[in-house]
């Protein structure tokens, strides 16, 4: 065995910039594994990464997949505490581990970091090579594509709404977007934390879905103002943490919709990058924005222990062989997906 089957970025561009490729198979080095990949979820980031990065180069030819789930199939010869057999996730951050933001426990915000299928290849290949320090136990009562679903989404909604948006029990949380993963996940993370939970989303059948996962009331942003009813449910009071992965289409809406003192936690920015804001109702209503990036080894481990004990579930909405990975990011730019869209490579 010396190539694999791997799906590779060749250039930034349209879907046939992503092309199915015999490479070569991955060598560990001395403190990582090579991980025979059985399951690789699919992230707005992929599609972001073939069009053109937002901060910094890609390099290229890259194989993408941050969300990996497998077997381990070899181990570096300094790796100690995993064997081959075992069935592992990928914690998918690479960060210096030295830096001030290192070393205080901010590892998202480390100026070295890199994410694996972004800077370095993942897991979108039949297997992988990844740092032993970034692997995790499967989660026992989940398959391989059920785990490849909640890396990402589960470090980035807890790294949101617990360690930076501090969400607290009988707070108001809204959750933008419902049928993404983030907020797929958002939505069960901020109903175990014992938040009121709200959600906004596009039809009825998503509402539908959001309601089953925890969300308590759904506003359908193309037919309600959701801004006036937010207010409405909360007696005018207004919620008191924005979870808004969306961006500039909705950051005036979510600051109109926090209370006093409320929270907005933006991560992503795919509806546009700017918007005009009226500054004063930052300051006389005590507004905080708290900028999200991702999340941390704790943050990935903590929701993966609530997904061990039945709390938290993913959330799939298609699995698809890797022959159809082009697919998989046509249904991500068509956005009528609730849930994640996994890469099975049995
Ligand atoms: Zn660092």
């Amino acid at each position: 065995m010396t190539t694999m089957t791997a799906a590779v970025l060749q250039r930034h561009g349209d879907l046939d910039a992503i092309a199915l490729q015999q490479v070569p198979v991955p060598q560990p080095g001395p403190r990582d594994v090579r991980i025979r990949v059985r399951a690789c979820a699919l992230n707005w980031l992929d599609v972001a990464i073939r069009h053109g990065p937002k901060f910094g180069a890609i390099p290229l030819p890259l194989i993408g997949g941050g969300d990996i789930c497998g077997v381990i199939e070899a181990l570096g010869s300094e790796v100690s505490g995993w064997q081959v057999g075992d069935e592992v996730l990928v914690y998918p951050l690479l960060t210096c581990g030295v830096c001030e933001f290192c070393r205080r426990g901010e590892p998202t915000i480390c100026p070295q970091h890199r994410i694996i299928g972004e800077h370095v290849n993942g897991g979108l290949a039949e297997y992988v090579v990844v740092p032993a320090a970034n692997l995790l136990p499967k989660p026992a009562r989940l398959s391989f594509v059920e785990a490849a679903a909640l890396p990402v989404v589960c470090m980035t909604a807890w790294h949101m709404l617990i360690t930076v948006g501090q969400l607290r029990v009988g707070e108001y949380a809204l959750i933008l977007g419902a049928g993404g993963g983030v907020a797929s996940i958002g939505i069960q993370i901020a109903r175990q934390a014992g938040a009121h939970v709200f959600a906004t989303t596009s039809s009825p059948e998503k509402a539908a879905r959001a309601t089953a996962l925890g969300a308590q009331q759904v506003f359908n942003y193309r037919e309600q103002d959701w801004v006036q009813e937010v207010l409405a449910v909360t007696g005018g009071r207004g919620v008191d943490l924005v979870q808004d992965n969306v961006g500039g289409a909705t950051w005036a809406q979510s600051l109109r919709a926090l209370a006093r003192g409320g929270r907005l936690v933006p991560c992503g920015s795919h509806s546009g990058t700017t918007f005009a804001l009226d500054i004063t109702q930052i300051y006389h209503r005590q507004l905080r924005i708290l900028g999200s990036n991702g999340g941390t080894y704790q943050d990935l481990a903590a929701a993966l222990a609530l997904v061990e004990a039945g709390h938290l579930s993913p959330v799939i909405d298609t699995v698809l062989p890797l022959s159809e990975i082009h697919q998989g990011h046509r249904l991500l730019e068509a956005g009528q997906h609730f849930g994640k869209v996994v890469i099975e490579i049995p």
